[in-house]
């Protein structure tokens, strides 16, 4: 270690000097915990975990408040052990070399590392203290990030910096779900103010119908990849344009456009005032969609048509969808888009009606932001192969000469990053087994190492794992019981039971009440003592979508219906740090959404990476997962609700799929589960553990699908991976 020589003697400016995080160890804290690399970065993390004690929970998993509230005799003492100072300083040095080194996935693939990408998204789930996301597109996001990191690749990414983000969750005793401000303050994240050389804020304008807005912008450092996010509570906005970045999904329609404006158009601004020239956009969903009609007003000033300008759009333009669930794209009524977007078209010298064109169906409203984005993108993708399918029917009409086979929507299929998502008693056998790099991995074949691992060594680190589950569901549910008075303290539950995990937003179609169809027979499965079974549930309904709550209202009161016996429990505010102790701790991760409406589901392949079995209807990734890798497992690696064949009929499809999944519980999940040798271990459920992070790891990582995403912005060639684009561009 080079520096060991200061710490022989502690004189009064060293002392001064390291608490002013001039010197090590403070300076080199600060480092650590200011790039949220930590966020999969196992060492990092485990220093953090290690420094706060008692301290590192679900709510406070920050480590830059770590840091400052480290008092001054222990950094003195900190610096003085010699030991913990090694770890800090090796750590340090390792995420200096990280963001210096050339040696990348992207270089070492020959691939182009000038061609900047800029990756727009509306929200992103890195870290709960951080409360810009909402759920899955936001993890999806994050996780987008922390790939791009890992890979090298030249990627910059905008985001809004939302004073409140969705929102805290509170269940109250008659079941019912409030809504409690997440508020972010920027002053104490893990961010800093973006300001020019002289030391002043950057600051850029947009045009809304009333005036221009003012934006400013914080930056996050995740690993490599800078995330900047974009503010309009600034100096010289009116109060209504101060609440633009007022809060995430939050206003009304007039609040969604100008947030997407800021977004779309801030965003690039942003990036050139900074120096940032973008050879490629990314267009995370239709919210970024006027990045387009600003890239249009760069050709156009260039001299430019408008149809030359939108070819040379296109050749930039990226773009992902993500639901083929009507309400999840967004419209705005000619009123409201000709009023914001006039002082636009003006500045690109085109008449607002040629802009109408572009966003609408023959000029039918309401303007529609995905529309806007199929066409001024020239490379589209779904987020699974189904999905691409699904996207392709759902936009044919915009394609009115072709055959729906040949609409440009392809596809990616989504992944999860596996440091992030893969808990650390799974991740230490993995580590061993497959080597410490072992995440970076997309070839299958180096995953086939995972056949000969000590089975009863995964076993128990899974055991670990699901018992530190209980014990973190007792102890939320503990507080949730104290506030509600209510009796679901969660001493039903047992750290040896077989335990099935849902968890997802309450929206209507992923059905989250099907598993409650017949209570009788739920109750016959989790009343048996031979075989013992719990149910976790968590997630949260939209504050406006009433049947929603009504959906967790009906489960809260089943949680408290004696003929449970306490192993059916509502955990509430569902967010990253439970979703990363859930999908570790869980038997089976149960999914059952109305096929297709899932376009893709990621919590699932978080389940699959730590040896957890899905229990899942036939959407998404699953059906991809099934079709294409099922035949590799020797006895499966989970299993199908139903055979993706749909009803006309709602009521016969759910009470279908019901009959399924308790016929599957009773007659193989159960019975497998609870199969055991003579050493207590369920030999045919590891064989499936070990099927299940072997074949699907690789398949649904985000490396596999950041390495795609690059062949379509052009860094490389081809797509190293398996799994990717079926289909033309
Ligand atoms: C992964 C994740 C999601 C997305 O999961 P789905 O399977 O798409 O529902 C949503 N919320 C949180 C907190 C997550 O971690």
């Amino acid at each position: 270690m080079p520096d060991v020589a200061y710490l022989g003697a502690f004189d009064d400016s060293r002392r001064h000097r390291i608490l002013n995080g001039v010197m090590p160890p403070h300076d080199e804290l600060q480092r650590l915990a200011s790039n949220l690399r930590w966020t999969w970065h196992r060492a990092t993390r485990a220093l953090f975990e290690d420094l706060a004690g008692g301290g590192w929970d679900a709510a406070h998993t920050d480590p830059v408040r770590i840091v400052d509230e480290l008092s001054e005799d222990r950094l003195v003492a900190i610096a003085e052990d010699e030991r913990l100072r090694g770890r800090i300083a090796a750590l340090a040095r390792d995420l200096d070399d990280e963001l210096r080194s050339r040696d990348t996935w992207l270089t070492r693939s020959g691939g182009d590392t000038n061609r900047t990408v800029a990756y727009l998204s509306a929200e992103f789930g890195l870290t709960d203290r951080l409360a810009i996301y909402s759920g899955g597109l936001g993890v999806l996001a994050g996780d987008h990030l922390r790939s791009a990191s890992d890979l090298g690749l030249p990627l910059v990414a905008v985001g809004l910096a939302y004073d409140d983000g969705y929102f805290r969750q509170v269940i109250d005793e008659h079941g019912q779900q409030h809504a409690a401000p997440a508020s972010n303050d920027f002053a104490a994240l893990p961010v800093e103010p973006v300001v020019d050389a002289a030391g002043d804020r950057v600051v850029v304008e947009v045009p809304n119908g009333d005036g221009p807005v003012r934006i400013q912008a914080w930056l996050v450092r995740v690993g490599r990849v800078p995330l900047y996010l974009l503010d309009t509570e600034v100096e010289g906005n009116a109060p209504h344009q101060r609440a633009i970045t007022g809060q995430l999904y939050g206003g009304d329609q007039d609040t969604r456009l100008r947030q997407e404006l800021v977004l779309g158009v801030g965003g690039l601004r942003l990036l050139a005032a900074v120096g940032v020239e973008p050879a490629v956009v990314h267009l995370n969903e239709g919210h970024a969609a006027f990045a387009g009609i600003e890239r249009l007003g760069l050709h156009r000033r260039a001299g430019h048509g408008l149809d030359q300008a939108v070819a040379a759009v296109r050749d930039e333009l990226v773009f992902t969808t993500h639901t083929p669930v009507p309400a999840g794209h967004d419209t705005f009524p000619w009123e409201l888009a000709s009023f914001h977007l006039q002082p636009l078209s003006d500045h690109l010298d085109v008449a607002f009606e040629g802009l109408w064109e572009l966003a609408t169906h023959e000029g039918v409203g309401p303007w529609n932001q995905t529309t806007l984005a199929l066409r001024l993108a020239g490379r589209t993708n779904g987020v699974a192969r189904l999905h691409g399918r699904v996207s392709r029917e759902m936009w044919a009409h915009l394609w009115p000469d072709r055959p729906t086979e040949e609409v440009p929507i392809g596809h990616i299929t989504n992944g999860v990053h596996p440091d992030a998502w893969t808990g650390p008693e799974i991740a230490d056998v993995l580590a061993d087994q497959l080597g410490a790099d072992w995440s970076t991995h997309t070839d299958p074949a180096r995953f086939d190492a995972l056949r000969s691992v000590d089975r009863q060594r995964l076993w128990e680190a899974h055991g670990r794992a699901r018992r530190r589950l209980v014990d973190t569901v007792r102890g939320r549910l503990a507080v949730q019981s104290t506030r509600t008075g209510a009796a679901a303290d969660g001493a039903g539950l047992d750290p040896a039971a077989l335990t099935i995990g849902f968890a997802r937003r309450f929206a209507t179609y992923k059905r989250g009440t099907l598993l409650a169809r017949d209570v009788d027979r739920l109750a016959a499965i989790l009343g048996d003592d031979q075989r013992p079974v719990q149910i976790v549930i968590a997630g949260k309904a939209h504050p406006a979508d009433l049947e929603g709550q009504r959906l967790i209202a009906e489960l809260v009161g089943l949680s408290r219906d004696p003929r449970m016996h306490g192993r059916l429990v509502f955990v509430e505010n569902y967010d990253l740090q439970l979703a990363a102790d859930l999908v570790a701790g869980c038997d089976v991760w149960l999914n059952t959404p109305l096929r297709p409406n899932e376009a893709s589901g990621t919590s699932g392949m978080k389940a699959a990476m730590n040896g957890v079995l899905n229990l899942s209807t036939l959407d998404g990734w699953w059906d991809e997962a099934v079709t294409d890798l099922g035949q590799h497992a020797e006895h499966g690696f989970g299993w199908a609700i139903g055979d993706g064949h749909l009803d006309d009929d709602r009521q016969a499809q759910d009470d279908r799929d019901a009959d399924a999944f308790y016929r599957l519980l009773a007659e193989e999940v159960v019975p497998t589960f609870h199969d055991r040798d003579a050493l207590g271990l369920p030999q045919r459920w590891i064989t499936m553990m070990i099927d299940a992070v072997r074949l699907l790891t690789p398949r649904f990582s985000t490396q596999r699908m950041v390495a795609d995403y690059a062949a379509r912005y052009g860094l490389v060639e081809h797509s190293v991976a398996d799994g990717g684009d079926d289909h033309g561009r």
